[in-house]
């Protein structure tokens, strides 16, 4: 059996997307700045797609940029809302401590630039509080950046909440929302979001291109300097194909995720009640407050990175974190900002189905863990003195 539970770290083109392409890439391959009628049908296919783009998440047109993806939304995103913040004397931002590396090395450089970051603490169920997040608020406080759904542990935060307590206090509220998009219900008026990121690439869309949301009055700031496209707040001719193929996949993705989520709610609670049954196991993140298909395991006395090697042997592909931090040996910043200790973090597993995941696939990944667990904890000596009880059992 082949098995794609790695659908965190991107997902299959959708038929909706590859369709909506292949026009622009053959025939339509005008340029959208160019006078003439063949140019101008690129821009109309452009500003098509920005509208479809904007309804998915009940915004307006003219609020949606083009972006080459999530990390770019998400730089463009906070260093705005800081140059908007330096202009008022204000240079405090709070974000939290699990947030994806675009965030979290955007707020370092800006650090060195001089604003001064506080990262909430998300406890051990990965979640946010609010009333944390309002105490944490400053007088010189500009942004509130928070992450929709985590894309480790797949946690679900109280964007709503969150935002209404920066609109009390008229402070800029980002969230990345690239794990969210269109999984989750996404309003940006109720849930009070002023700027919003967002990637082709996590909704069965093409790689290298996503969209930033920002509310209008919100001005962004240039990360790239060139011509006017994108009314002059992203240079460079736009990515037409893959704009349009962004805006089929999310049109298409939109309008099964009720029942997406219906459908793998089941799927994903039955894998984590199969893998509940391994001694000294642990789910990380809350069980409830979740993404529908994520499902994210510390295993005591495994190593993370052998697990994969032989699940893939087993035609199963998973990760054990972040595909950005896989490949270094740091245990997974997510699990530490939970709680778990080093030697834990890194015997994790995480599995994210996909919309056509089956009962059948989640049960051969079920017996197929446990075997390579056990298997692996067989010849481990960091598990034979957690067995003979020389060092203590955390989970
Ligand atoms: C994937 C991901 C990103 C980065 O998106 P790219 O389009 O790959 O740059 C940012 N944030 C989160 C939460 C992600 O899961």
């Amino acid at each position: 059996m082949k098995i794609y539970a790695d659908n965190a770290a991107t997902t299959k083109m959708s038929r909706a997307a590859l369709d909506a392409m292949i026009p622009c890439l053959e025939e339509q391959y005008g340029n959208p700045s160019s006078l003439y009628s063949f140019g101008q049908r690129a821009k109309e296919a452009l500003e098509l797609a920005r509208q479809d783009v904007a309804a998915v998440i009940k915004a307006s047109p003219k609020e949606i940029t083009f972006t080459s993806g999530g990390s770019e939304a998400d730089n463009q995103a906070l260093r705005s809302a800081a140059a908007l913040g330096k202009k008022n004397g204000k240079t405090h931002i709070i974000s939290t401590a699990f947030e994806h590396h675009a965030i979290l090395h955007t707020l370092k450089a800006l650090e060195k630039e001089g604003f001064e970051v506080t990262l909430l603490p998300v406890h051990e169920n990965g979640i946010v509080r609010v009333d944390e997040l309002e105490a944490a608020i400053r007088d010189d406080t500009c942004l509130v950046s928070v992450m929709f759904a985590n894309n480790e542990i797949g946690t679900i935060q109280p964007i709503r909440e969150i935002g209404a307590v920066c609109r009390a206090h008229g402070i800029l509220f980002h969230t990345d929302a690239v794990q969210a998009v269109p999984h989750l219900p996404i309003d940006v008026e109720t849930d009070n979001i002023d700027l919003l990121s967002s990637s082709a690439h996590k909704f069965h869309g093409p790689k290298g291109v996503g969209f930033l949301y920002a509310r209008k009055g919100v001005r962004l700031t240039n990360l790239i300097e060139g011509g006017a496209q994108e009314r002059g707040k992203r240079a460079g001719t736009e990515n037409v194909p893959g704009i349009v193929g962004m805006a089929a996949a999310l049109k298409d993705t939109a309008a099964h995720m009720e029942a997406d989520t219906a459908h793998l709610i089941p799927l994903r609670d039955r894998l984590i009640a199969g893998l509940r049954e391994i001694p000294h196991s642990a789910l990380n993140g809350d069980e409830k407050q979740r993404l529908p298909g994520n499902v994210n395991f510390c295993f005591e006395g495994i190593e993370g990175e052998s697990l994969l090697l032989l699940l893939d042997d087993r035609g199963i592909c998973a990760s054990s974190g972040s595909a950005c931090t896989s490949g270094s040996l740091d245990p997974s910043h997510v699990l530490l900002a939970i709680g778990r200790v080093h030697d834990v973090a890194h015997g994790s597993l995480r599995l994210t189905l996909g919309e056509d995941a089956t009962e059948e696939e989640v049960d051969y990944m079920i017996q197929n863990v446990k075997e390579v667990v056990s298997y692996l904890r067989g010849f481990s000596p960091v598990w034979r003195d957690l067995e003979s009880g020389k060092t203590p059992h955390i989970l």
